[in-house]
Formats: C-alpha cells, sequence, structure tokens
C-alpha cells in the first residue's frame, strides 16, 4: 500500500432527539464507556490513521476533552471542532483540519468500526478515491407516496443500507462540499451523496459489516450490549 497521510472525522454533535433521552446517544454508555469512545478507539488503533478530528457539539467539548480524549488517552486526536446544525455543517467544519491524503468520515454513533473494515476501505479507496461502506439490505424496501401507499419496490438485489465511514481523496471531497456549501438546496443525508451530486462522481461501494450499527434509538442500545458481550 502506498503510503498517504489517512485522517479521520468522527462526527459527535447531533442531538440525538430519536434516543429519547436527555444525554445524546453518542455520551449514553455501552459496556460501562461512552459509545464515542469505542470508534475513536478503533481508529487509535488503526496502524494507518494519522490524526482524527473530533467533532462534538458546543456544550460538550470540555466533556469531550476531559472525559473521553485525555481520560483514555486518545493520542491522535488533533483537534476537536464544533459541530453545526446539520450533518454537513459538521462535516464541513471537520473538513476545515484536514489538508491532503484521505479522509474517513465516520459516525461518532457507530462503535462496532474495525480495523478490518477500515483497510478494506482504505485499499479501495486508493484505486476508486471515493468509497462507502454498506450491506446488501435484507428486508424488501418499498418507496410511499405521501399517503404511504406503495409507489414503487425496486428489486432487492440492488439495495444497499450505508453506513460510516465513508471515504475520500480529501481535495475530493473538500471540493465538493465547497459547492454544497454555496447551493440554496442542501438536501443531503450522507457524504457519498454530496460527492454524487456536486461532482457526478461514481462512489464504489465496500463492504462494511451488520453488526456496524449507528446508534440512534432505544432499542439499538440493547442490541449494542449484545455485541459488546460478544
Ligand atoms: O443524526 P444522524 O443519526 O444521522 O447522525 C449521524 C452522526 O452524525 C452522529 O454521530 C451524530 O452525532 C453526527 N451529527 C453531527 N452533527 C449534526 C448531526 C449529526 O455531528 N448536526
Amino acid at each position: 500500500m502506498q503510503k498517504e497521510k489517512c485522517t479521520a472525522i468522527i462526527l459527535a454533535a447531533g442531538q440525538g432527539k430519536r434516543m429519547g433521552t436527555k444525554v445524546q446517544k453518542q455520551y449514553l454508555e455501552i459496556g460501562g464507556k461512552p459509545v464515542l469512545y469505542y470508534s475513536l478507539y478503533a481508529f487509535e488503533q488503526c496502524a494507518f490513521i494519522e490524526d482524527i478530528v473530533l467533532v462534538v457539539g458546543q456544550e460538550q467539548r470540555e466533556y469531550c476533552e476531559q472525559e473521553i480524549v485525555l481520560r483514555y488517552g486518545f493520542k491522535k486526536v488533533k483537534a476537536i471542532v464544533p459541530g453545526g446544525a446539520e450533518r454537513y455543517h459538521s462535516v464541513w467544519n471537520g473538513l476545515q483540519k484536514v489538508q491532503e491524503g484521505y479522509v474517513f468520515i465516520h459516525d461518532g454513533a457507530r462503535p462496532f468500526i474495525n480495523e478490518e473494515i477500515l483497510t478494506r476501505v482504505y485499499r479501495e479507496v486508493q484505486t476508486h478515491k471515493a468509497c462507502v461502506v454498506g450491506m446488501p439490505v435484507k428486508d424488501t424496501i418499498k418507496i410511499s407516496d405521501e399517503d404511504k401507499f406503495v409507489l414503487d419496490t425496486p428489486k432487492r438485489s440492488s439495495l444497499w443500507q450505508i453506513q460510516t465511514p465513508q471515504v475520500f481523496e480529501t481535495a475530493i471531497v473538500k471540493r465538493a462540499y465547497e459547492q454544497l456549501m454555496e447551493q440554496d438546496d442542501k438536501a443531503v443525508t450522507d457524504d457519498a451523496m454530496v460527492v454524487e451530486l456536486m461532482l457526478g462522481m461514481k462512489v464504489k461501494l465496500v463492504e462494511g459489516a451488520y453488526e456496524n450499527i449507528k446508534i440512534t434509538t432505544p432499542e439499538d442500545l440493547t442490541i449494542a450490549n449484545v455485541f459488546l458481550e460478544k
């Protein structure tokens, strides 16, 4: 593998409204540690990741720095930056701290990312420049109209559920986000979509794992505890 600098942006500035708790989902504990600890640990341990940029809510900055970064000795965290109202604002703020090589954009609410997935996507991004981790869907997916009647049923074999990390050549994703920030309509839900829409680039799907869940609703915490016990 060629040696290009790899930086991770770990996003932890969401409100986590769907969890229904006062504490944001990325700070709830599983196995006695905050959810965010686990993804930081995975990137800290990963040999080819050099730096981590952590994006957090302004009010959680002190807690994150003291109780997570310093407490667990995450030395690769080189910057802690404030997030924004929407996920793309948070990514944009994180991108300001990244200059070169490849960038791995990861949801801090996905604790089960591991070195195997990181290595797989790192290998692919060197050829394809823009990659997202995901898995083929297991359920049939239907497209609904506004009245909840089925409009269409896409062929299941071509559908993937998208996870993170989403990994790009830094220059490419920065260019895409620069263009997005100039637009009025910013209806994007992931980083690949920004690259697809702004640059018309092909994005490569890379297999993640069904365990690489995002902790979003209370039942995800139950599942996460089961995965941890394994
Ligand atoms: O809201 P959603 O589940 O899509 O969030 C995915 C990840 O992005 C979470 O780790 C969350 O903390 C982060 N996020 C963020 N800033 C936002 C919204 C979400 O950093 N404004």
